[in-house]
């Protein structure tokens, strides 16, 4: 049960994803490949992205290489409410896209394109409360693990018994949710 948990699902969806773009990379770019993943692959692939991306180059790393475009409408919709800092990490997106879309109008406004205003600081202010989310890719590990178990049963030992109970994050029922470390 221990190295049940320890699997790391988000990486392993993520590879299995790739493996399947690498087929075709002659024929898909990264809208297609996406549009081709099942529903975990495609959750796999956007946090994944999301996190990398703010990882390296905040909020507007991500924008600017064009994510926002193919995964912030997916994103914006996931039910990810028993997870406290990914839903964190989703409103921080939420803001700082916002505040990027409105850049982008500005410049264009103005007729010519011109980096003065690229790192606002409200994109600053979302990268830097992101950086402090540090069990963010743990949840989104976990927050994976829902998906693929969405029938799951609580492995919480009860007497001679497994507690049985639907499990609602990770492999434990909402009374057991002190084991799911
Ligand atoms: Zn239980």
């Amino acid at each position: 049960m221990k190295n049940k948990e320890k699997i790391d699902v988000h990486q392993q969806s993520m590879d299995e994803a790739y493996e399947e773009w690498l087929k075709h990379t002659e024929t898909w770019d990264k809208d297609v490949f996406f549009d081709h993943l099942d529903f975990i692959h495609r959750v796999a692939v956007a946090l994944g992205n999301l996190n990398y991306q703010v990882g390296n180059g905040g909020f507007s790393q991500w924008h600017d290489n064009g994510y926002s475009e193919s995964h912030y409408d997916f994103l914006s919709r996931l039910d990810t409410k028993e997870y406290s800092q990914l839903t964190e990490g989703l409103a921080l997106m939420r803001k700082a896209y916002s505040e990027l879309k409105n850049n982008n109008i500005r410049r264009a406004d103005r007729g010519y394109d011109d980096d003065e205003d690229r790192e606002s600081s409200v994109t600053d202010q979302c990268d830097t409360a992101y950086y402090k989310l540090k069990n963010i890719e743990k949840e989104m590990n976990e927050y994976l693990i829902s998906l693929q178990k969405k029938d799951s049963r609580c492995w919480a030992q009860v007497g001679e018994d497994w507690c049985n109970n639907k499990a609602v994050k990770g492999d434990y029922c909402k009374k057991h949710q002190d084991l799911a470390k």
